[in-house]
């Protein structure tokens, strides 16, 4: 039995599976999870990989660390998304971070996560019921959030792709409200996709965010379960300088994918979409 992910133009991302270990229609998606033969288990949301349990840091650490150790100071944190907790769980290592929300659509997801995928540490089942020290969980969408908070050192969006209830996270009105909503200096980051597959909205969202941020950066990490490598957006609003990381509060983090001594080596672009943002 496999768990196929069809991108688009007919490519598949495969997965060989032991087991279907769940599958339930929440208000906002279909939720899948199965337990594969080789990456432990799967969480899907309406056929696209979310995670495969064993590989899932290389995702999150690069999701999550550069803007950390970018920015001097990262005391309050927003995550939009992120519902099986992995992206809050990496904001959480770092112990300059004194609030992290979370704001996540979709409640079942964190229900299922928390009780089938396992990656968040006990954490989501502690916000559910408002047990944790330095975060909070709120379920709604992350556009209306930003709406009415701001203050935030550094903004997360760990979403799903630019469909459905997270089309909203790319648009530019979204981005001007994530400046808006930054601390000066702040970062913002955000997943932008497989970079062979979704190019245009990769491309489309940093012509986006360059009129909304002062400076805005690409980079890329070969994701395990995903059509790798996988676009990564960073928009900086006051004095960030985002090629520079605090390698000394790196070496605290134990890392295993993301390798801060490398950070800028990660801003390679393929001659395709150095050539296609030129021309924006
Ligand atoms: N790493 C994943 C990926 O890129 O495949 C994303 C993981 S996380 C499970 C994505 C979450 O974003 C989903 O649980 C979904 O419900 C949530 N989401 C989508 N749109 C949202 C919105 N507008 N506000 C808050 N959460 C949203």
């Amino acid at each position: 039995m496999e768990f196929i992910e069809w991108y688009p133009r007919g490519y598949g991302v495969a997965f060989r599976v032991k087991r279907k270990i769940l599958e339930e229609q929440s208000q906002y998606q279909k939720i899948e999870v199965y337990e594969t033969e080789g990456f432990g288990k799967l969480l899907a949301l309406d056929g696209t990989v979310q995670l495969v349990t064993e590989g899932e840091k290389s995702y999150h650490e690069p999701l999550v660390h550069p803007v950390m150790l970018a920015h001097p100071n990262p005391r309050r944190i927003l995550v939009i998304g992120g519902g099986d907790g992995g992206t809050l769980r990496e904001v959480l290592r770092h112990e300059e971070v004194e609030e992290a929300i979370m704001v996540e659509i979709d409640k079942k997801v964190i229900e299922v996560s928390a009780e089938y995928i396992g990656i968040d540490e006990g954490l989501l089942k502690k916000l559910m019921k408002g047990e944790c020290e330095r975060a909070k969980l709120i379920i709604g969408d992350g556009v209306e959030f930003l709406k009415q908070n701001k203050g935030f050192d550094v903004i997360i969006v760990d979403s799903t792709d630019p469909v459905g209830p997270a089309e909203m996270l790319f648009s530019e009105e979204f981005y001007r409200m994530a400046y808006e909503a930054l601390n000066s200096p702040g970062i913002y980051v955000t997943q932008a996709g497989s970079v062979y597959l979704f190019t245009d909205e990769l491309t489309g969202a940093y012509k986006r965010m360059k009129r909304v941020f002062d400076n805005v950066y690409y980079y890329s990490f070969p994701v395990i379960g995903y059509a790798s490598p996988w676009a990564f957006l960073v928009g900086v609003k006051g004095d960030v300088d985002f090629e520079e990381v605090d390698i000394d509060r790196a070496k605290r983090l134990k890392l295993e994918y993301y390798d801060p001594e490398n950070h800028k080596s990660l801003f390679q672009m393929p001659k395709y979409i150095r050539e296609e943002l030129q021309r924006l």
